[in-house]
C-alpha cells in the first residue's frame, strides 16, 4: 500500500520525493484511455505504480493501451463503455463497487464543430451527455463508492471553457465550463471528507482527435486555416503540446505531491491563456 503524507510530515518533515509520487497499491480509473491524452495519462499513472481500469467505447484502442502497459507489470482492466449512456456508467460502477478505484480521471470528450445556428437537439444532447453528464455521474458514483476512504478526482476541461477561440464549439465550451464548475463545487463540498478534486485545462495538444480537426484544415477549409494560424501566433510556447505533457500534470494532481491542492484549475496550454 502507498503510504500517504501524514499530518506530522506536513508540519515539518519532508517526505522523500519518491514516496510522494508513488501510486503503488492504488487503482486509477481513466476514461477515454484508448487514445490521445487518456492513453498518455494511463501510461504515466502506471509509471508511478498505479493499477488501472481503462474505460472507452473503442475496444481496439483500449487493448492497444493495455498492450503498451504490459512491460510495467501493473494490473490493467479494460471496460468498453459508452459514456453517453447513463445505464452503461451505472453498470460499470456496479461491477467496481466491491473494490472501487481511489483515483478517477475524467478525460473522455468529444469536440464536434457545428455552426451555432445549425446545432440540433441530437448534437446538443450528445455533447452534453459525454462531456458533462458522464463526468457528473462518474463523480457521483465515485464519491458514493469511496465513502469515508476519500479519493482523488482529476477532470479534463479545455481552454475553450475559459477563452472560446475557435468557431462552432459553443456546445463544447458549455460542457467544459460545466466541468470546471463541477470540479470546484465538489472540491469545496468534499475536501473534508477526504476527496481532492481538481481540473486540468489542456490546449493545443496533438492527439488523434486534434489531428482529425487538422485534417479538415488540409482539406482546405479556409476558416480553420486562419484559426490555426492565429492560434500559433498567440501561443507563447510557439509549438503544440504532447499528450504526455498533460499526463505529467494529471500525475502531479493525483499524487501526494499535490496533497494541499483542492479545486485548482490548471492550464497545460503552452501559455495560451496567459496572453
Ligand atoms: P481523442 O479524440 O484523441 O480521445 C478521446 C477519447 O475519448 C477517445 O478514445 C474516444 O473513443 C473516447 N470517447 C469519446 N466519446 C466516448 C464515449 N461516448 N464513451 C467512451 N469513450 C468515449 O481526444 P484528446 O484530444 O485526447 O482529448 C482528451 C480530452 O482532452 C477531451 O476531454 C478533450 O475535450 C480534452 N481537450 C483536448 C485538447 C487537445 O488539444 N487535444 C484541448 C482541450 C481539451
Amino acid at each position: 500500500m502507498a503510504v500517504t503524507t501524514t499530518v506530522r510530515e506536513r508540519r515539518g518533515e519532508r517526505p522523500p520525493l519518491g514516496r510522494l509520487v508513488d501510486l503503488a497499491g492504488q487503482t486509477a480509473l481513466v476514461t477515454g484511455a484508448a487514445s490521445g491524452i487518456g492513453r498518455a495519462i494511463a501510461c504515466r499513472l502506471a509509471d508511478a505504480g498505479a493499477d488501472l481500469v481503462l474505460v472507452d467505447r473503442d475496444a481496439a484502442g483500449l487493448e492497444e493501451t493495455a498492450r503498451l502497459l504490459e512491460p510495467l507489470g501493473r494490473t490493467v482492466a479494460t471496460r468498453v463503455v459508452d459514456l453517453g449512456d447513463k445505464a452503461d456508467i451505472d453498470r460499470l460502477w456496479d461491477e467496481l463497487a466491491v473494490d472501487p478505484p481511489g483515483i478517477l480521471v475524467n478525460n473522455a470528450g468529444i469536440y464536434p464543430g457545428r455552426a451555432f445556428d445549425s446545432v440540433d437537439e441530437a448534437l446538443y444532447q450528445k455533447v452534453l451527455a459525454v462531456n458533462l453528464d458522464a463526468v457528473f455521474w462518474l463523480c457521483q458514483r465515485f464519491v458514493r463508492a469511496r465513502g469515508r476512504r476519500g479519493g482523488k478526482i482529476v477532470n479534463i476541461a479545455s481552454i475553450e471553457a475559459v477563452l472560446p477561440f475557435k468557431d462552432d464549439l459553443a456546445v463544447y465550451s458549455v460542457t467544459k465550463s460545466g466541468v470546471i464548475a463541477l470540479t470546484r463545487a465538489l472540491a469545496r463540498e468534499h475536501a473534508r471528507r477526504g476527496f481532492r478534486v481538481n481540473a486540468v485545462v489542456p490546449g493545443g495538444i496533438v492527439t488523434p482527435g486534434t489531428k482529425h480537426v487538422a485534417s479538415d484544415v488540409l482539406r482546405g477549409r479556409l476558416g480553420l486555416v486562419k484559426v490555426g494560424y492565429d492560434f500559433m501566433q498567440r501561443l507563447p510556447a510557439g509549438r503544440m503540446g504532447d499528450p504526455d505533457e498533460v499526463a505529467r500534470v494529471v500525475l502531479f494532481l493525483a499524487s501526494d505531491l499535490a496533497s494541499y491542492v483542492h479545486g485548482a484549475v490548471v492550464p497545460v496550454d503552452g501559455g495560451f491563456l496567459s496572453t
